[in-house]
């Protein structure tokens, strides 16, 4: 083998800070032949492996107790090819390369994670959702084909037309059959200029409404929406939605907004290239990195909820005192989406056609693991009466999983995965930190 040793200490923790890796040891391949030494090594000594991206996992799912991290980030080639509309990019290139490269050349992936900075590789085992998912669905369902390594320590090359059970079972596969080498992605125009609404409710009631309408009608590009503390208690809520437009600034606005029942006194519009919108979390990492936020533990949850759930779900348990730390620290982040636009299999998501993404982007204090320990607690509890009604978990999130919790999330594409394990990891190596077998 002749991969080089990566700093350990860099893949001990990841962002959630929570659950600490114990691997034997930390490598990191220069290309897809070494990746493929390296699973065939651990085979043989049936040793787990995980892959590591950008380490943005919140609970320690790209841990390899006892066996080998494999640090992507050699593998970070990106490659446009314009007349085809589509860019081949390395598993341990961030979103961030693949934006700037497709840019370049007036291009960019029909959905995007908010946050660039994940690798390629670590966004689409979980799928990836974007706020354009409402429209064009998971940052997965627009990749077209795949290079990756079985667990068996094959170096295998997957799409729709060829080997598809495999391609089926990478995309949202939560690395469970195969480490991604690299992926081509489908591309379409970028918009030289996006208008940006920002609009607040105070009422979740009249929030919900004008978000389903939005999901429904795409009358915008990309829509998310989040929940803010209101002075005095309470919760406001704001939509963010952006229309492309051409530059010559036509009065569109009460078009777009005239009919919904936001409060009309605070609408905020602003016109921004689209590279100054695809970075706009940009500021808000520089800001949690200067107060030390952005390396304290993150006990966050992401649930899928029916829309029709949402309404009443949230704001309940917003007001609970469970969730007060919330209003001090972190963000509770809204999306919509449909389900006919989430093609992947392995993305789970609740019955119906309007579903809402809810994200608690929870911050616990430095050096206080009662404190996490509570938020993880209060993540199951969430998780657990989310599912009685009908609601899913989004795995970016921090919660100990059983096989049997899985078994259940899976529902009817449990069998197929489980399959696809048996032939693809046959001594079950892959990303153990799921907890997915038992
Ligand atoms: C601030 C922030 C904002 C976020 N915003 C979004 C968002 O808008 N949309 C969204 O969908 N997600 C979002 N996420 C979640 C994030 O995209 C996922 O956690 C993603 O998996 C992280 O990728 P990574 O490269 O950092 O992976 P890592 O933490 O390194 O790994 C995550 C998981 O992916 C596996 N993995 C990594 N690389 C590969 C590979 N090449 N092959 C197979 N498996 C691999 C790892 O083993 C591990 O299980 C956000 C996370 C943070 C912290």
């Amino acid at each position: 083998m002749n991969t080089i040793r990566a700093g350990e200490a860099f893949a001990v923790h990841d962002f959630g800070h929570i659950v600490a890796s114990r691997p034997l040891d930390v490598l990191a391949p220069r290309s897809g032949a070494e990746v493929r030494d390296l699973v065939s090594f651990a085979d043989r000594h049936r040793l787990p492996v995980s892959a590591r991206g950008c380490g943005l996992a919140p609970y320690g799912q790209g841990r390899a107790d006892g066996g080998y991290v494999v640090d992507m980030g050699a593998l970070d080639q990106v490659r446009c090819v314009p007349g085809e509309r589509t860019l081949v990019a390395g598993a341990g290139a961030t979103w961030d390369q693949v934006v700037r490269a497709a840019l370049a050349v007036g291009l960019v992936p029909p959905v995007l994670p908010d946050h660039l900075g994940a690798s390629v590789g670590g966004v689409l085992s979980t799928g990836g959702l974007g706020a354009s998912s409402h429209r064009c669905g998971l940052v997965a369902d627009w990749v077209t084909e795949v290079e990756v390594v079985t667990g068996g320590g094959e170096r295998l090359v997957c799409s729709q037309g060829q080997r598809a059970d495999l391609f089926r079972a990478v995309l949202a596969g939560l690395g469970q059959c195969a480490l991604i080498l690299r992926a081509t992605l489908r591309l379409e125009p970028a918009p030289g200029l996006v208008r940006r609404y920002r609009l607040y409710h105070d009422d979740p009631g009249t929030y919900f409404s004008d978000q389903r309408r939005l999901a429904r009608d795409s009358r915008f590009t990309h829509v998310v929406g989040r929940a803010r503390p209101a002075l005095g208690g309470g919760w406001r809520y704001m939509i963010e939605a952006v229309a492309p437009h051409g530059g010559e600034l036509p009065c569109v606005d009460d078009l777009l907004i005239g009919d919904l029942g936001h409060d009309r006194d605070c609408e905020e519009i602003e016109d921004l290239s689209y590279a100054e919108y695809l970075h706009r979390p940009d500021r808000d990492e520089r800001l949690l990195r200067a107060t030390g936020e952005w390396d304290r533990p993150h006990p966050w949850l992401a649930l899928l909820l029916p829309e029709e759930v949402a309404e009443s779900f949230v704001p309940g348990i917003l007001a609970e005192p469970e969730q007060r730390g919330l209003r001090a620290c972190g963000a509770v982040q809204l999306r919509p989406l449909t389900a006919r636009a989430l093609r992947a299999p392995l993305l789970r998501r609740p019955a119906g056609e309007l579903l809402c993404l809810l994200t608690l982007m929870r911050t616990a204090p430095h050096a206080d693991p009662e404190a996490v320990r509570r938020m993880v607690a209060a993540n199951r509890a969430l998780y657990e009466r989310a599912r009685a009604v009908g609601g899913v978990l989004h795995p970016v999130s921090a919660l100990a999983m059983t096989p049997e919790d899985w078994r259940s999330h899976f529902g009817p594409t449990w069998a197929d995965l489980a399959h696809a394990k048996g032939r693809y990891d046959p001594n079950s190596l892959l990303t153990r930190g799921y907890g997915l077998w038992a």
